[in-house]
């Protein structure tokens, strides 16, 4: 298989102002993942697709018992599109439960929490 390695960035305009000179051409690096401003080449890096962990989550609810999905989003900082993605496999897994928009730990969570701070703690 012939692979073409290439190097070129591929630059697409965002929607977003540069917040050093002001300029509107910004534009998207596919390459890394960050902004970069065409006119001073101040680099944005990106910050609405913060990513959360599972056990960050468990950690929460944990010391909250129930939360809601926008108070799980507030606690984490986390993006909607991120957290809803790890809730979602945390349900699959059967480590959360979620009711009437409140989701707690279910007893396997509890256990795996309990496992996960062993591991954190190094026991
Ligand atoms: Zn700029």
């Amino acid at each position: 298989m012939v692979g073409i390695m290439s190097n070129r960035r591929s630059l697409r305009f965002a929607k977003t102002t540069c917040p050093v000179c002001g300029s509107r051409e910004v534009a998207r690096d596919d390459h890394k993942g960050d902004l970069l401003c065409t006119n001073c080449g101040h680099i944005i890096v990106r910050t609405e697709t913060r990513a959360v962990g599972k056990f960050d989550i468990a950690q929460h609810l944990k010391r909250n018992g129930r939360m809601d999905f926008e108070s799980l989003r507030h606690a984490t900082g986390a993006s909607e599109d991120k957290l809803f993605g790890v809730v979602r496999s945390m349900e699959e897994m059967g480590l959360l439960s979620e009711m009437q928009g409140q989701y707690s730990l279910t007893k396997k969570g509890q256990r795996w929490y309990r496992q996960r701070l062993g591991q954190e703690w190094g026991y």
